[in-house]
């Protein structure tokens, strides 16, 4: 998972702007990030390792500046710690560069594609997706020579896989979904600027209104023009399995965006307390506290505090000087974050009967050590209840979830589970509950949790690479 942002304006300097919009986001990826800047002759790129505070303390240079910018900030994926990953990307030709892209999302086919254009002689500087994809829009809009709308479509019909981009060519910005549009893309206008991002915090502190998303498989252009939107003329046929709707990502109202961003047409701060509601309605322990393991479980905590008239109380302090766990790289790290990461307040849970809420069991470590933790701090049973169904299987499409084999919901039951994390009782979201609080789930992919994979997952060659995996 990564946030992508970019933004035109009427000719302003967009620095300062997408500075901010790339904060706002860091959660989505903390490993790099990245900003290509275009004054509408040439462009420019910086990219550092590490967070946006710090790699953009400063302007890199005085001369970088520009009225088009497309942003990036970076998903840590093990192993994969390299500037070459970071994004956005640049293609340059005798001329000067050319085009810059950074996407978020994962491709199912990247080997296939990449061994294509290296027969071709492109050479690649890392494994990244969005290299690929701008690797490829360049090849047939610059080497075959066509126009850049059809070399993109060309792109779109051939790469498999989610992406949600921002491209800059010339002195146009394009934003790109995938034909399943499982990545969020949402579009924000005001004050003469657009602002494409991830996620529409971004488009807040840029003080733009939100417009709308961008279709799935749609191409939106900006220009001195203003916006041109180019809908896929037959998304269907991009897509297999005969579906006929998106497949937006549920994992990202469950776990990654920011409960105040609108994702998918949905706050998920609303969504995520519907997840607790349905929790409370569908449970029959009784407790004295309910208690989030914060941030993301807030507002489902919140939501089952509401539906079931119980206390709600933060007994869980979490120090925000350090990455999200599940997004920590490396066991070692995710281990030693748990005690780091939260402090227990004991006054809320002395002989207290605890409501434990958290959004996910990915590995069960986390759990199992907060279970601990609550318990050790004096409650007297811990009820823990989860605000998704039992995560099973791996994502292909931008998540760096493990493999199969290191998800203990993949290999035991309920009963088991609740045992090895020493809780008093343990109680999954329904894969129907989820459906039911996101509007029915048609428009959803909810394969890592009932494997139904919205895109084929073919081709083991896609987690291929000098470090075990092509990174998005
Ligand atoms: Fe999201 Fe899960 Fe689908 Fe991946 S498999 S896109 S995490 S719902």
């Amino acid at each position: 998972m990564c946030g992508v942002m970019g933004m035109y304006s009427g000719g302003t300097d967009v620095f300062p702007d997408v500075i901010n919009g790339l904060f706002q986001m860091q959660h989505r990826g903390q490993d790099a990030c990245g900003i290509a800047l275009a004054d509408g002759k040439r462009i420019r790129l910086h990219r550092g390792l590490g967070y946006v505070r710090d790699v953009f303390r400063n302007r890199p240079a005085p001369e970088f500046s520009g009225h088009i910018a497309c942003g990036h900030v970076r998903y840590p994926t093990q192993g994969s710690n390299r500037l070459d990953n970071a994004q956005p990307h640049l293609v340059t030709t005798l001329s000067g560069p050319m085009l810059a892209l950074g996407s978020n999302g994962d491709l199912t086919n990247y080997w296939e594609i990449r061994r294509f254009l290296e027969a071709e002689g492109i050479d690649f500087w890392g494994t990244n997706d969005g290299e690929l994809l701008l690797k490829y829009i360049a090849f047939h809009h610059i080497r075959k020579g066509l126009p850049l709308l059809d070399a993109i479509r060309r792109m779109q019909a051939d790469v498999k896989g989610a992406y949600s981009a921002c491209l800059i060519a010339r002195d146009k910005l394009y934003a790109i979904r995938d034909p399943y549009a499982i990545r969020p893309l949402a579009i924000g206008a005001g004050g003469g600027n657009w602002v494409v991002a991830s996620e529409t915090n971004a488009l807040d502190i840029c003080h733009v209104d939100l417009v709308d998303e961008v279709a799935p498989g749609e191409v939106v252009e900006f220009s001195r023009d203003g916006m041109r939107r180019l809908p896929h003329p037959d998304v269907q046929s991009l897509r297999a399995n005969g579906r006929t709707t998106p497949a937006h990502c549920v994992f990202e109202h469950v776990y990654f965006s920011r409960p105040d961003s609108i994702v998918f047409g949905e706050r998920s701060y609303d969504v995520r307390k519907r997840f607790g509601a349905w929790l409370a309605e569908h449970d029959d322990v009784q407790g004295d506290v309910v208690v989030p393991v914060p941030d993301s479980s807030n507002a489902v905590a919140l939501g089952y505090a509401q539906a079931s008239a119980l206390p709600f109380e933060f007994g869980l302090v979490r120090n925000h000087y350090i990455g999200r766990t599940f997004i920590s790289p490396g066991q070692a790290g995710r281990d030693d974050g748990v005690k780091l990461k939260f402090n227990p307040l004991r006054s809320v849970f002395k002989n207290k009967r605890v409501i434990l809420v958290d959004d996910s069991i990915v590995r069960g470590t986390t759990s199992r050590k907060l279970v601990r933790m609550v318990r050790g701090a004096g409650a007297k049973e811990v009820h823990l209840r989860i605000g998704s169904p039992i995560t099973q299987y791996s994502c292909y499409y931008g998540v760096d979830t493990p493999t199969r084999e290191e998800l203990i919901g993949s290999r035991l039951s309920t009963e088991m589970i609740r045992h090895h994390l020493t809780a008093d009782s343990l109680m999954y979201m329904s894969l129907e509950g989820l459906r039911e609080c996101v509007g029915g789930g048609a428009n959803f992919c909810m394969a890592c949790f009932d494997g139904n994979y919205p895109i084929p997952i073919t081709e083991a060659k896609a987690w291929e690479g000098d470090d075990g995996r092509a990174v998005g």
